[in-house]
């Protein structure tokens, strides 16, 4: 296991909301080894002090899970280096003094990471050394497409860890633990038993606090180009013969290789965005985002999105999968929703098809529910409906903590790799051109709604949501 971590953004949000609490959860949990050392870069004035006090300061703020020892335990592996990574001298000379493989996180803007990723390569990182990059992995195809030349130019696609925080979560392990390990649900797993496919993540959480980071980015961007298409994947792969990096990065990348890249036309019917406007969410008056400091209004940043996409193969032709995300919405909705199709014959004389079961998995927390139709009491035949529903999956390390583990082992299994990356690009290319260009209107939607009335009239390729 590697034992050095660079953090290059060490003053930044994700490194003490995530990165060192993630560290500090590891070393809670004996993950990490005894000798670790934390090196912190980036441009303000600092020494190593003030780099803790600032770390402990924010990360008193971490779960309770985490313990004070622990927090204080990491803290005390910390150093400071006070670094501009556009300065290829101060980068090297950053790297002065390091002699073991190291891994250097780029918790930097995505901005910087060409210059970042060059600096690195002049400044010559120990042998064995890994690079990891946040999402996005680019902004559109062709800056993806760039991105990963320069990378391949300088560090080899084994030594490269793309994180997607959502692969760390414990549902990507709890999808692949319900679908290949109950014979009972692959038979039915496909276009002759399955009607359609929701994915949704839905937020009351608005854009206040960042907005102006979220307005360059909008919600397709942000959520639907990488943590849905992720979610889509591994609901439509084909079975692993077995669990590693190869074969599970090979499946995912089948199925967004078969993903259908929409027409104009069908951009126009099967996607919707929308932008909230004033309202309330319970007990608190939201500003509409346009008022949000940071945003700029002509620049049309979507604050919802809904697409529905068909995956062209044998599996799956036919089945429409609905990926949608919104901010300032009436609820919390994180959810897979598995529509089957209605039993083919009415065996009992009832007036109108029974409801179709459908099986949800959702996230945050982890629970999966089947909707199955039972008899009634009372009259014969007549139904009830009743859902079956357990937790799953909680107890497990919190998703970066996950995350850093594997990288700092070397395990790619659940890092995006260079194609995938493209592949989800490729999938929104055409969408963000379309909404660019204004093809599909921005509807406005009161904050604390169910977003866009029209989402709820969404024409699945042809039928009726
Ligand atoms: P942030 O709060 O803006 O932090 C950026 C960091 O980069 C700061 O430490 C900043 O410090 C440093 N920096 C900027 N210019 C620099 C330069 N020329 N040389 C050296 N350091 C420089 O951003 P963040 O939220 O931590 O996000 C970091 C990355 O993670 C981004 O790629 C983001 O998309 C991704 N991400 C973040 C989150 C999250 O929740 N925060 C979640 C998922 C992904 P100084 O300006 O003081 O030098």
């Amino acid at each position: 296991m590697l034992d050095t971590l660079l953090i290059f953004g060490a003053s930044g949000d994700l490194t003490s909301r995530y990165l060192m609490p993630a560290l500090a959860r590891l070393h809670q949990a004996g993950q990490l080894p005894a000798r670790f050392r934390i090196v912190g870069l980036a441009r303000d004035a600092w020494d190593t002090d003030a780099f803790r006090r600032h770390l402990e300061q924010q990360m008193a703020q971490a779960p309770p899970a985490i313990l004070a020892s622990a927090r204080a335990a990491v803290l005390a592996w910390t150093e400071y280096r006070q670094v501009d990574v556009t300065d290829r001298r101060q980068v090297a000379e950053a790297l002065g003094g390091i002699a073991n493989p190291l891994v250097a996180y780029l918790a930097l803007p995505p901005a910087l990471f060409k210059p970042a990723v060059e600096a690195l390569a002049a400044g010559r990182l120990p042998k064995g050394s890994k690079l990891v990059l946040e999402k996005p992995f680019g902004t559109d195809l062709a800056s993806a497409q760039e991105l990963n030349r320069l990378l391949h130019d300088t560090f080899p696609e084994p030594d490269v860890f793309r994180l997607d925080h959502f692969l760390g979560k414990q549902t990507v392990q709890n999808i692949l633990g319900f679908r290949f390990t109950n014979r009972i649900f692959e038979p039915l797993w496909n276009t002759q038993h399955i009607e359609r496919v929701e994915i949704i993540w839905d937020e009351t959480l608005t854009a206040a606090g960042r907005a102006s980071f979220y307005d360059g980015t909008g919600a397709l961007r942000d959520m639907i180009q990488n943590h849905l298409l992720q979610l889509l994947a591994l609901i439509g792969m084909e079975p692993l013969q077995s669990l590693n990096e190869r074969q599970l990065r090979d499946r995912k990348v089948d199925v967004l290789r078969a993903v259908r890249r929409l027409s104009p036309d069908e951009v126009a019917r099967c996607t919707l965005r929308g932008r909230y406007g004033r309202g309330a969410i319970g007990e608190r008056e939201i500003l509409p985002y346009i008022k949000e400091g940071g945003v700029d209004p002509a620049r049309r940043t979507e604050t919802f999105a809904q697409v529905v996409l068909v995956i062209d193969n044998w599996r799956w032709a036919g089945v429409p999968f609905l990926l949608r995300t919104g901010k300032a919405l009436n609820r919390d909705r994180r959810v897979i929703a598995i529509h089957f199709k209605p039993v083919p014959h009415l065996a009992f004389g009832q007036q109108s098809q029974p409801q179709p079961n459908v099986l949800t998995i959702e996230l945050d927390p982890d629970r999966i529910g089947l909707a199955i139709n039972v008899n009634a009491p009372g009259e014969l035949f007549a139904l009830d409906r009743v859902e079956l529903e357990s937790p799953c999956g909680s107890g497990g390390l919190p998703a970066y903590a996950r995350l850093l583990l594997d990288v700092l082992q070397g395990d790619l299994t659940l890092s995006i790799r260079d194609d995938e990356a493209e592949e989800s690009w490729r999938i929104v290319e055409p969408i963000l051109e379309s909404w660019a260009e204004d093809r599909v209107p921005l509807l406005e939607y009161p904050a604390g709604s169910a977003g866009p009335p029209e989402a709820e009239q969404t024409v699945l390729f042809g039928k009726a949501s």
